[in-house]
């Protein structure tokens, strides 16, 4: 029964079915595996076969699937109702997880608008920005943004990134002036760490003097640079950006789309440094990963620009048909319950077991030209030759294949290209700590040779 089910899946996802950054040539050139059910931080397949899910099922599951009191509170609103829209009526598990929000996120940050992914989330922060300048008199139209900073695909979100492979048929919407992160200048120059953040800090400020007065808001990663590879930043680098937006009078927008909800170690990364930020983006983790819930926090000051008489039309005139789903806040609330101080006292002991797996079992590897963590956010880039940082051609395919090697292996990943990402459920228990990291290396020991 099973296989036969699974059989028509494949028949209807290879006839029908357009995957997500996925080149469907290769696709369907290929066995796929389809997941059926799954159980904790395990996915079932279509034949009963377990695996780890070792990136969480693309970064947004945080304590594991089918968690009982997450199951139990979508049931519950089930059983009220699945969705009503929020213009015009207010809703129990909206406002509720509204308040919530605002009780643990950074200081200042007092409204929460929601949409249904990290990308509008992010739009939202733009528009936002823009329309509070224009409010108070001022035409900002620009931001300034990192070099391969990612933040989602709609066209406003990839104005602000930039990925060559990803984005090169598309100009950019916005104007959109890019800086480096302290990462790329230690890279591509060969700075320590010190004159690199020295370094990321006068290209900044440079950018704000020179576009002075029209610049609506810095827009960045904190933290970690997911989607360019895991690039991580150190502590000093946010506070100080948080500085000079003050001192240049911008706004600080920061997309902790990726990096909120304990992956960092902390529930958001801007609790490292204690910074507040004007804008703030969440998604993914939201809901613990189950369902399409993202929201974008602002200051009460940002608020208090957009109210005035109704036929000013000062509105934020934005929305979506889902904008604060029932079924979704009833999971993120369920979700936040589960951030006891316990789990968030486990995160740093569970970061530094990682830590140690992957200096035993992963950097020894001779194809292995740089570890990055940073809490349980992990890349591991391949090299061909690492001393002459001479990577891999695109068509070896060499993060696709170590991440079919992991697979026969029972765990599931997706690569960055050739990086190799980690990043489990925050309910990983230490054995699967253990079991994750040395399959990766198995699998890269595989692929690239020892
Ligand atoms: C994934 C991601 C997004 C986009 O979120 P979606 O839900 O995929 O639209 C935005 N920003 C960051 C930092 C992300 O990692």
């Amino acid at each position: 029964m099973a296989t036969i089910a699974a059989e028509q899946t494949v028949r209807w996802d290879r006839a029908h079915l357009w995957h997500p950054f996925t080149q469907m040539q290769e696709w369907l050139a290929a066995e796929p595996l389809v997941i059926a059910a799954a159980d904790g931080n395990y996915l079932i397949d279509a034949a009963g076969r377990r695996y780890l899910d070792g990136v969480s099922s693309l970064w947004c599951n945080v304590h594991g699937h089918r968690r009982p009191e997450i199951d139990a509170a979508i049931r519950a609103q089930l059983e009220r109702v699945a969705h009503t829209t929020l213009l015009g009526l207010a809703s129990p598990p909206s406002a509720e997880l509204a308040a919530r929000l605002v009780g643990i996120a950074p200081a200042g940050l007092t409204r929460v608008f929601y949409s249904d992914a990290g990308a509008t989330a992010v739009e939202i922060a733009l528009k936002l920005a823009l329309q509070y300048w224009r409010l108070r008199g001022e035409d900002r139209p620009r931001f300034v943004a990192l070099v391969d900073g990612y933040h989602g695909d709609t066209l406003g979100a990839m104005s602000v990134g930039f990925s060559e492979p990803f984005h090169r048929f598309y100009t950019p919407l916005l104007p959109v002036a890019r800086v480096p992160a302290p990462y790329v200048l230690e890279r591509t120059q060969g700075l320590d760490s010190e004159a690199a953040l020295a370094g990321a800090l006068t290209e900044l400020e440079a950018v704000l003097a020179r576009h002075r007065d029209t610049i609506a808001g810095v827009v960045l990663e904190p933290l970690v640079q997911g989607a360019a590879g895991m690039w991580p930043q150190p502590v000093a680098y946010l506070p100080a950006v948080r500085e000079l937006t003050r001192r240049y009078d911008t706004l600080l927008v920061c997309d902790e789309v990726a990096t909120g909800f304990g992956r960092t170690g902390r529930l958001f990364a801007c609790d490292h440094s204690a910074t507040a930020p004007d804008l703030l983006t969440v998604g993914k983790g939201l809901t613990g990963g189950y369902l399409p819930l993202a929201a974008t926090l602002a200051t009460e000051e940002i608020f208090r620009a957009f109210l005035g008489p109704y036929e000013e039309y000062t509105a934020f005139f934005h929305g979506h048909t889902f904008t604060g789903n029932a079924l979704g806040c009833a999971a993120a609330l369920a979700s936040l319950e589960l951030f006891t101080p316990a789990l968030l006292a486990s995160l740093p002991q569970k970061a530094a077991a990682l830590a140690r797996a992957l200096t035993r079992h992963v950097r020894p590897l001779p194809h292995v030209a740089e570890v990055r963590q940073c809490g349980l956010m992990i890349g591991v880039e391949l090299m061909r030759t690492p001393a002459r940082r001479e990577p891999y051609a695109p068509v070896e395919r060499v993060g696709h294949r170590t991440i079919l090697a992991a697979r026969r292996r029972g765990v599931v990943l997706r690569p960055l290209g050739d990086v190799l990402v980690l990043m489990p459920p925050l309910s990983i228990r230490p054995d699967e700590i253990e079991t994750l990291v040395a399959v990766a290396a198995e699998s890269i020991a595989e692929v690239t040779g020892t």
